[in-house]
C-alpha cells in the first residue's frame, strides 16, 4: 500500500498499477478517523475492484465557519494501518494546499458544483448552507483525480448519497455509485467519526436517535403510515436531544411525504450535549 499526498503522484501511480492489473478502480472517499462503517465500504470496494483508493481528506469547503473543521479528528497513522490491513492499494491523503489553489486560500472561493437549490437546502443543507456544494465539488475532484470506475458511499449520509447520485447523472460522470448499508454498534448507535466527541452520558442520550428510528419502523411495519403520527412518536423519544430535523421522505425523490406508501426514509439530525459542546449526529432508517 502506498500513502500519497500529491495529485500528480497519485495519477502516475494509478496509471502504473492499471497498466499491470488492467482492472477497475474503486474509490472510497472519507474524511478519516476510520471506523467499521468506513471499513465496510472499503471491504466492498476491495471485493469488486482490482485497484482500491481510499481518500482521507477533511475538506474545508464543506464546513461552515462555525463548524468543527479545526477540531475534526485527524488520525492518519491509525487510518493507514486499517487501510493496509484491508488490502487498500492507495491512501490518498492530500493537504488542503494539494487540493485547492492559492486563489482559494486568498479569497475563500473556488469553482463549485452547485446542485439545485431545493435538493440541497433542506434537511442537513438547511442548517449547513454550502455544505453539499463543498461535498459535490470535492467528490467530483476526486473522481477526476482517480479516474475511478466505482465509488462507495454510506447510506448513513443518505442525503449526500442522493445528491451525489444526482450529480453523477446530471454531469454524466461514467462512474457507478454504490450505496452501502449503515453500520451500527451493538446497541444500534450508528458509527460516526463524531462519536469520539461523546462522553459517557452523551453517548447514552445519543442512543435515543436510533431508538426513535427503530420504534418508527416497528410502528410502520404494524400498519401506522401517517407521517405526522410517526414523527411525533420519534420526537417523544428524543426529548433529551436538541432535534434539528425529523422528516420522512420518499427514497426516490427525497421529497417530504404525508403517508408512507412506497419506499420511504425517516431521517434525523440532532445535537447531544457533551461537556461544553453540542455534538451534531445524523441517522436514518428505511421504512
Ligand atoms: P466521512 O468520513 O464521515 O465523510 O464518511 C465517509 C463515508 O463513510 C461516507 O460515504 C459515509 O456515509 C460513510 N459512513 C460513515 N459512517 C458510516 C456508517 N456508520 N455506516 C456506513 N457508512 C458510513
Amino acid at each position: 500500500m502506498k500513502i500519497i499526498n500529491k495529485v500528480e503522484e497519485l495519477r502516475l501511480e494509478i496509471k502504473k498499477l492499471k497498466s499491470e492489473k488492467q482492472g477497475h478502480i474503486g474509490l472510497v472517499p472519507t474524511m478519516g478517523a476510520l471506523h467499521n462503517g468506513h471499513l465496510s465500504l472499503i471491504e466492498k470496494a476491495r471485493k469488486e475492484n482490482e485497484i482500491v483508493v481510499v481518500s482521507v481528506f477533511v475538506n474545508p469547503t464543506q464546513f461552515g465557519p462555525n463548524e468543527d473543521y479545526d477540531k475534526y479528528p485527524r488520525t492518519l497513522e491509525a487510518d493507514s494501518k486499517l487501510c493496509e490491513k484491508a488490502g487498500v492499494d492507495f491512501v490518498f491523503a492530500p493537504a488542503p494546499s494539494d487540493i485547492y489553489d492559492e486563489y482559494y486560500f486568498k479569497h475563500k472561493e473556488t469553482t463549485l458544483i452547485c446542485p439545485p437549490y431545493d435538493v440541497v437546502n433542506k434537511l442537513c443543507g438547511k442548517s449547513r448552507p454550502g455544505h453539499f456544494d463543498g461535498v459535490c465539488t470535492i467528490v467530483a475532484k476526486l473522481f477526476n483525480i482517480t479516474k475511478c470506475d466505482r465509488a462507495y458511499f454510506g447510506k448513513k449520509d443518505a442525503q449526500q448519497l442522493f445528491i451525489i447520485q444526482k450529480m453523477v447523472r446530471d454531469l454524466n460522470f461514467d462512474i457507478e455509485i454504490i450505496g452501502c448499508p449503515i453500520v451500527r454498534e451493538a446497541d444500534n448507535l450508528a458509527l460516526s467519526s463524531r462519536n469520539t466527541y461523546l462522553d459517557d452520558d452523551a453517548r447514552k442520550t445519543a442512543l435515543d436517535i436510533s431508538k426513535a428510528l427503530f420504534k418508527v419502523k416497528e410502528l410502520c411495519n404494524n400498519g401506522i403510515k401517517d407521517c405526522a403520527v410517526l414523527i411525533d412518536t420519534a420526537l417523544a423519544i428524543m426529548q433529551n436531544l436538541e432535534v434539528e430535523y425529523t422528516e420522512i421522505v420518499s427514497v426516490d425523490t427525497f421529497e417530504k411525504i404525508n403517508t408512507v406508501e412506497g419506499k420511504a426514509l425517516m431521517l434525523i439530525a440532532a445535537r447531544v450535549k457533551s461537556g461544553d459542546s453540542r455534538v451534531r449526529l445524523i441517522d436514518n432508517i428505511e421504512l
